[in-house]
């Protein structure tokens, strides 16, 4: 059996065994992913759209959503361990969020993140990813003055953070994501990123 199909089957068994947390919060995330991430899910009209318009030839008929692909779990505590808030597995295409998080919109966009960008490297159109990049920067660059230095900060933790090295991707992309999602949520910026300590151990919880 090969991975998608496994993949299929994985989603078909979630779908017939979600509980009625987990339906709810599957469909919080469809409103998000409507609401938050026309940008990552390559919506007509969004950000890509003024910078290369065969960029929706190229993909037509890759979908980048949640839809038939995403698993959610409510978990009391993730499958990995530690104090994590939510966890997105990238092989399995499953987002595990503790129960005491499910109306944590931080987490649960956080993890959303982590979900699309995992969409676009497997479709590999690294270009798609790059021009993402560049447009999200762009625009988040006339809302937040600081933004290079922000930046440059981020990826100087991201580096040299032993912690980043070894749990979840926060790289450029993800970053400037989480601040976007900070602004249009009216979030102090950082919030949706956390810096990765939803991530990090058990003694520096999001929640401290
Ligand atoms: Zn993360």
């Amino acid at each position: 059996m090969n991975v998608k199909s496994n993949l299929n089957e994985l989603y078909n068994e979630w779908w017939d065994n979600r509980t009625p947390e987990e339906f709810a919060l599957h469909g919080l995330c469809y409103e998000y992913e409507a609401e938050y991430f026309e940008d990552m899910t390559l919506q007509e009209g969004s950000l890509l759209n003024d910078v290369i318009e065969t960029v929706y030839d190229y993909t037509d008929g890759i979908f980048l959503g949640i839809d038939n692909v995403l698993r959610i779990y409510v978990v009391d505590k993730c499958e990995e361990g530690g104090n994590y808030s939510g966890r997105y597995n990238t092989e399995e295409h499953k987002m595990e969020i503790v129960r005491k998080h499910i109306d944590d919109k931080a987490t649960i966009l956080h993890e959303l993140i982590h979900f699309y960008e995992h969409q676009l490297e497997e479709d590999e159109n690294p270009i798609i990813r790059e021009l993402l990049i560049v447009e999200l920067y762009n625009k988040l660059s006339k809302q937040i003055p600081d933004l290079r230095q922000r930046l440059f900060d981020h990826c100087e933790l991201y580096s040299h953070s032993e912690t980043f090295r070894y749990s979840g991707e926060h790289g450029v992309l993800f970053y400037l994501k989480s601040l976007d999602l900070d602004i249009r949520c009216g979030f102090p910026l950082g919030t949706v990123c956390g810096y990765g300590r939803d991530e990090m151990n058990n003694e520096i919880s999001k929640e401290n």
